[in-house]
C-alpha cells in the first residue's frame, strides 16, 4: 500500500480522490522548496512529508537547503525576530550578509524548475541571484507572524518578495499590502509520522520512565525550541503558581536544538536557572528526530501548553489537539486559529492567566476528555497534511497557469 492509500483510513476516500484528480493539472511540473534547515521546527516538519506525498502524487518535488557560515543563521535568527516585531540591532554589513550568502547559494543549489517555493526569509533573495531561464515562477512561503515587523527590516525584505509571483500566509492576520497576488494556507501535520501515530502503551511508558518523568502523576508539557517568544520562563512561573495546589504536579519543557537556529543554547542556559533544583520540573534537551519521544510525551500529558508570546502557527497545538489534549496557549498568530476557549483549550495572555485555566482543567477532568475530543476532530478536519497539499496544488496551479492551461475540466475526473 502506497502513503496515499493509508492516509485513506484517516482522512476518507473523497479526499484522496480529490488529491489525485487536482494532481493530473500538475503531472511532471518541477517544484522545488527552499528553506534553511532539514531539521528543527515546524518548516522541517512539514517539508519531510510534503516532498515525499507530491512525488507519489506525481508532481516532480524536491527539497534544496540554503547554508552559510555561523554568522548567517545570527543574521537571519535577528531578522526573524524583527519580522516578529522584536527589534534586534542589525548592522548594515549583517544585511549585506544576508544577500552574500543567497547569492552564494543561487549558484550552489539545483533550482532548475517551473515553481520554487522559499520558505521564510533565509532564502528570500534568491530570486535576485537566479537567471530567470532557470526558474519560471517564484512563490514565497512566509511562516511567522509578519504583520508588525520593524522598519528597517521589513524595507529590506520587501525589496526582495517584489520579485515573486505570490506569498503565502497562515492567516489574513499576517498580510502586508504586496504587488503580487496572496494565498493563505494554514500549516498541517501527518497523522502517520512517528510523532503523531498511535503509540503502544507499554512504550509510552518505557519512554515517560527513560526521561525521567512519573507516569503516574499530572503532568504539564510544553515541547518547543528554546526561544524567547516561545516564552518558557512564563511556562516555568505559571506552574509555580499551581504547583502549592497540586503538589503532584510535574512541568516538562523538552526542545531540541534547530541548526537555523544559534540563540537555543542562551534560552536554554536561562531555562536551566529559572528551574533552580526543582525535581518536577524537567528539562529536556532532546536530539533531532526525537518524534516518538515527543509522540510519548503529549500523549502522556494532562494538559499541553504552549503559551508563546508570538507564533506563526504552533504545530505543537496541532499535535497535541490530535491527541485529544487541552492546551492552554498564548492568544497569537496561528495559535488562536486552533484554540478556542471551552471548546478545545484556553487562549491566555499572562503567566497567571495561564496558571488560573490550569487549575480548571486539573480539576475537572470530563472538561478535559470534552475539549480532547472536540480537538482531535477540529484537526481532523482543518488541519491535516491532505488539506495543506490540497491547497498546494490549488496555489500552484493558480501559479502556473500563466503558463499554460494545466487546470484539467471542472468534474472530468
Ligand atoms: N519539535 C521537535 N523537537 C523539539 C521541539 C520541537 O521535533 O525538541 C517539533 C515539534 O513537535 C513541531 C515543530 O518541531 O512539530 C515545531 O513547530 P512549531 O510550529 O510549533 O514551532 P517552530 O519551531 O516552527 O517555531
Amino acid at each position: 500500500m502506497n502513503r496515499l492509500e493509508t492516509y485513506e483510513q484517516v482522512v476518507g476516500h473523497q479526499e484522496i480522490t480529490r488529491l489525485r484528480y487536482l494532481a493530473q493539472g500538475l503531472r511532471g511540473a518541477r517544484v522545488v522548496h527552499v528553506n534553511s534547515t532539514r531539521t528543527g521546527g515546524g518548516v522541517a516538519e512539514i517539508l519531510s512529508w510534503m516532498v515525499p506525498l507530491m512525488r507519489e502524487l506525481g508532481i516532480d518535488a524536491h527539497w534544496e537547503v540554503i547554508t552559510g557560515p555561523p554568522d548567517f543563521y545570527r543574521v537571519t535568527k535577528a531578522i526573524h525576530n524583527n519580522l516578529q516585531g522584536l527589534p534586534v540591532p542589525l548592522k548594515d554589513e549583517d544585511l549585506q550578509l544576508h544577500r552574500d550568502v543567497n547569492r552564494d547559494n543561487a549558484e550552489k543549489l539545483a533550482l532548475e524548475a517551473d515553481i520554487v517555493i522559499v520558505h521564510d526569509p533565509q532564502p528570500i533573495f534568491l530570486p535576485e541571484f537566479t537567471p530567470k531561464n532557470r526558474v519560471k515562477r517564484w512563490v514565497w512561503r512566509c511562516h511567522v507572524d509578519a504583520s508588525r515587523p520593524t522598519r528597517r527590516v521589513w524595507k529590506h525584505l520587501e525589496s526582495a518578495i517584489n520579485r515573486y509571483d505570490a506569498a503565502i500566509f497562515h492567516m489574513a492576520a499576517f498580510t502586508r499590502p504586496l504587488p503580487c497576488p496572496m494565498f493563505l494556507i494554514p500549516p498541517s501535520i501527518d497523522p502517520l509520522s512517528d510523532k503523531n501515530c498511535p503509540l503502544p502503551e507499554d512504550e509510552r511508558i518505557e519512554t515517560l520512565r527513560r526521561l525521567n518523568v512519573d507516569p503516574d502523576r499530572p503532568l504539564l508539557l510544553q515541547v518547543s525550541r528554546f526561544d524567547r517568544f516561545k516564552d518558557p520562563i512564563g511556562v516555568i512561573q505559571a506552574y509555580r503558581l499551581v504547583k502549592p495546589y497540586y503538589p503532584d504536579l510535574q512541568l516538562c519543557l523538552a526542545g531540541g536544538p534547530a541548526d537555523d537556529d544559534p540563540e537555543g543554547p542562551e534560552v536554554l542556559r536561562e531555562v536551566m536557572e529559572h528551574a533552580g533544583s526543582d525535581r518536577d520540573l524537567i528539562v529536556l534537551m532532546l536530539p533531532p528526530n526525537s518524534h516518538r519521544e515527543i509522540n510519548a510525551l503529549q500523549r502522556s500529558a494532562t494538559i499541553v501548553l504552549q503559551k508563546s508570546l508570538r507564533e506563526g502557527f504552533g504545530l505543537t497545538v496541532t499535535e497535541a489537539l490530535w491527541k485529544g489534549k487541552p492546551v492552554i496557549g498564548g492568544a497569537c498568530g496561528g495559535i488562536t486559529l486552533q484554540v478556542h476557549d471551552y471548546h478545545t483549550g484556553f487562549l491566555v495572555y499572562s503567566p497567571e492567566g495561564a496558571a488560573y485555566r490550569i487549575r480548571y482543567l486539573l480539576r475537572y477532568a470530563e472538561k478535559r476528555q470534552r475539549m480532547g475530543r472536540t480537538g482531535h476532530e477540529f484537526v481532523r478536519e482543518h488541519f491535516l497534511l491532505t488539506r495543506h497539499l490540497r491547497d498546494y496544488m490549488i496555489m500552484l496551479m493558480c501559479v502556473t497557469q500563466k503558463d499554460k492551461a494545466r487546470i484539467p475540466t471542472p468534474f472530468a475526473a
